[in-house]
């Protein structure tokens, strides 16, 4: 459940005195219903992810990293409809914030502390749903 690893990135944040967290969001099956068109890009959003994507791109504490295997071309083409709709992300595939140091090596694995994948377990029909409301109490 999606909402448990939000919870616990929340709470370390507080012990811990992050200012900043990192997200990654995958797209297909995740933010947005697979196409499985090639040189179609999919823009049918699930349920609730317009708005949790809205709503976590005005929090700047939230750092947004796509986490995508589409071509470079089509990054571009998502990034231009994501901010049509007001969904910005940090980073594509790398997070610049965080390399070397006390906590690991992170070259060939960026680090994050929240994973929306589908291929991770996310539901994209129910689990946004779940994040609204989690986002509505804090
Ligand atoms: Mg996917």
């Amino acid at each position: 459940m999606i909402t448990r690893a939000i919870k616990i990135c929340f709470r370390l944040a507080k012990e811990k005195g992050w200012t900043k967290t990192y997200w990654a969001f995958d797209i297909h099956g995740t933010i947005l219903k697979p196409t499985f068109q090639k040189g179609v890009i999919s823009t049918e959003f699930y349920p609730n992810a317009k708005e949790v994507m809205q709503l976590l791109a005005k929090d700047k504490s939230i750092v947004k990293i796509l986490y995508t295997c589409s071509y470079p071309h089509e990054i571009e083409e998502y990034i231009t409809y994501f901010a049509e709709h007001d969904i910005h992300f940090d980073y594509v595939n790398s997070n610049a914030d965080v390399t070397d140091g006390g906590y690991g090596y992170y070259h060939d694995k960026f680090y994050f502390n929240v994973l929306m994948d589908d291929k991770a377990g996310f539901d994209g029909e129910t689990d946004w749903g779940e994040i609204l409301k989690l986002l509505k109490t804090i």
